[in-house]
């Protein structure tokens, strides 16, 4: 595999980014320990405390004091789920790293399971895919389902339904993921596109253990909305199309307006007026959609994603290993 040796040994790193959970902390320390304690390996919990204003962080040092595997990364301000994310994946030292949310409905009893498949089929990602959500309420379900089909249609096939941020990367990922210069990713359409191999891992979503949603509706449509702006430069294509629609309306427009100038039922003046609004304002949308397509690429170039991805090059001889290994399917479990 093309993976890096990371520096310290650490085997695993577990990101939980967590925003008022001091509520749940217990809970997901009773279940979350036992399972990476028996992995046999070394690991690393990164909670990263989103600006709580609640008692997470004390919540978490008191844990800390006997789990020395506990890490806390503390954010100054809130800066929302994807961001408490980015550092915990930019500031992981594991060679396999998951993230993982604090409220318990992604089981970590799964992560044994991502880790054994990533190891034995050779994958870069592993998505933990939601097989049953029944717990979550109707709107979520049916909203979730609306993302999804749009994402899917928006960046490819490549993004698995119903996979939200509990997946297991390796180093190489993250590495990647580092380069990025993207300030509002969208991780669980972003790691897709960068097209490592990947499979999946299905898990029955549990109801959240305590606490409430720290997603109310203005974040998930602000999530909707990134995805949409990070993956897709239709929205500044709105203008061409309104202008060529224009334009093609001020043709037969000002046909009618030439007849109607012949036929002497306009009074004086109208017919030129009429053209000229028509015609202008069909102009200026055509130019702004012009501008915009090139706003797009500029865009497209500062968010710096790659354009092509290698799996192994053989003149490069310590990879010559990974065309061994190297997955002969699609990679998909
Ligand atoms: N979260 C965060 N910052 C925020 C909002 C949420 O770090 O501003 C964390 C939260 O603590 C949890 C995860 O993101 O660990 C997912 O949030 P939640 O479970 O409330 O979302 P839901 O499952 O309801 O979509
Ligand atoms: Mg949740």
């Amino acid at each position: 595999m093309l993976v890096p040796e990371t520096t310290d040994g650490t085997i695993l790193s577990v990101v939980i980014p967590m925003y008022n959970e001091a509520a749940v902390i217990p809970a997901l320390v009773t279940r979350l320990r036992p399972v990476l304690d028996a992995l046999g390996a070394d690991y690393e919990v990164v909670a990263v405390d989103d600006g709580s204003r609640d008692a997470t962080v004390a919540v978490l040092f008191d844990h800390g004091r006997n789990w020395p595997q506990l890490r806390v990364i503390r954010l100054r301000r809130n800066s929302g789920h994807q961001a408490a994310l980015t550092a915990g994946l930019h500031r992981a030292h594991g060679r396999w790293v998951v993230s993982l949310d604090a409220d318990l409905q992604d089981p970590p009893e799964t992560i044994a399971e991502m880790l054994r498949v990533a190891r034995e089929d050779g994958v870069d990602v592993v998505y933990g895919v939601r097989a049953d959500r029944s717990t979550d309420t109707f709107f979520k379900r049916r909203t979730a389902h609306t993302y999804y089909r749009l994402m899917r249609r928006l960046v490819g096939t490549d993004v698995p339904a119903q996979a939200g941020d509990f997946r297991l990367v390796s180093r190489d990922v993250i590495e990647t993921l580092r380069r990025l210069p993207e300030r509002t990713p969208v991780y669980r359409l972003l790691i897709p596109a960068l097209g490592f191999a990947s499979a999946e891992v299905r898990y029955v979503r549990e109801a959240r253990a305590a606490g409430e949603t720290k997603y109310p509706l203005h974040r998930m449509v602000a999530l909707a909305w990134d995805s949409v702006a990070n993956f897709s430069a239709a929205p500044l294509r709105l203008a061409t199309w309104l202008g060529a629609i224009s334009f093609l309306a001020c043709v037969g427009l000002i046909g009618f307006g030439i007849v109607a100038h012949l036929r002497g039922v306009t009074i004086p003046g109208w017919t030129s007026m009429f053209v000229a609004v028509l015609l202008l304002g069909g102009v200026q949308l055509v130019c702004l959609g012009l501008l915009g397509e090139y706003v797009g690429r500029i865009y497209a170039t500062v968010q710096g994603r790659p354009t092509y991805h290698v799996g192994a090059d053989s003149a490069e001889t310590e990879l010559s290993a990974s065309f061994a290994d190297a997955p002969t399917g699609s990679g998909r479990g």
